[in-house]
């Protein structure tokens, strides 16, 4: 995979490195603790094949700076500072494929307790080429994970916190090594929480229906975009606890996610999904979605930050 250059914000000394250059020592506490905050930003190259559009990058950073308050730690960028520096590397690496984008405040002090008082915290951001992270036609494949979803007095998954990540690999490795797509991990009470990295939505009766914000899951970004679309569309948009059984009884269902994008589901647990195609419901949302991010809806153009 061909990396652009990379943007690395040294925490006094500011400063574009290629990538190569933007090193980390194995000493520090975000490699051997996994002390750090991530995102996940998506730029969509636009018709004329020369510009990305990034999608609601303000968004993005309003929730970076929230995980990085959940762990009581900050970084010396304001969010305009935040935003400014993306649209920065993003002119500069004059992407011709869409996009991923990852900003890291991470833990790089080399003494070896796992604390986050006194402990200096860096900034980097870097962008790759990114497709599709999961098959948004062919109707995914899941399993219900026997690993439990991470919760808030664990490891708040509310927050995009690095170490958390362990947690999404275990679920997601055995559902991999099984030949499914990816996997559901429900919450301690059990109930469905989310996908390894991506937000679970149900459709039954017409209403959409996802799990709510106490339910050990990231507040994404696409899931509160679905939320706004469902209500452009005049379809009711439920948040309650969902039982196991009631995804294998539902009509439709699909992920939502930055990397996922909007994916719907044909099978979960070896059960069929609906009649195990696409539904009338999530094919209006990916198809309103895939038009927004290529800019080629009026109303929600201001989602997009064009490069
Ligand atoms: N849940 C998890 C665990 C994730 O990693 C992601 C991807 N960021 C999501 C949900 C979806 O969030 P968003 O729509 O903000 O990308």
């Amino acid at each position: 995979m061909k990396f652009f250059v990379c943007l690395t914000l040294c925490y006094l000394n500011s400063q574009l490195d290629a990538i190569e250059d933007a090193k980390l020592s194995v000493m520090t506490k975000v490699t051997q603790y996994g002390m750090g905050i991530f995102g996940g930003i998506r730029g969509y190259l636009q018709e004329d094949k020369k510009s990305i559009s990034i999608f609601r990058l303000q968004d993005h950073y309003h929730r970076f700076l929230k995980s990085l308050k959940i762990i009581n730690k900050s970084i010396p960028y304001s969010h305009k500072e935040l935003v400014d520096i993306t649209i920065k590397l993003a002119k500069k690496n004059n992407p011709k494929t869409d996009t991923y984008i990852r900003p890291f405040a991470y833990a790089d002090s080399l003494d070896v307790s796992p604390n986050f008082v006194h402990c200096g915290f860096n900034f980097a951001l870097y962008m790759i080429p990114m497709g599709e992270y999961l098959p948004i036609h062919k109707g995914l494949n899941l399993s219900i994970s026997s690993w439990t979803r991470i919760t808030d007095n664990v490891i708040p998954a509310r927050a995009k916190i690095s170490g958390g990540y362990v947690n999404s690999a275990l679920a997601k490795s055995d559902a991999t090594a099984q030949g499914f797509d990816d996997t559901l991990m429900m919450s301690q009470d059990g109930h469905i929480a989310e996908a390894s990295a991506a937000n679970f939505f149900l459709v039954r009766d017409n209403h959409l229906i996802t799990p709510p914000r106490y339910q050990d899951v990231l507040e994404g970004i696409t899931r509160r975009t679905i939320f706004e679309l469902a209500k452009g569309l005049n379809i009711p948009v439920l948040e309650h606890p969902i039982d196991r059984t009631e995804v294998y009884i539902a009509d439709e269902a699909f992920l939502s996610g930055t990397g996922v994008q909007v994916a719907w589901i044909s099978q979960v647990d070896n059960r069929k999904i609906g009649d195990g195609k696409i539904g009338p419901i999530s094919q209006k949302i990916q198809n309103l979605f895939f038009n927004i991010v290529r800019a080629k809806v009026e109303k929600y153009k201001h989602w997009l930050t064009k490069i």
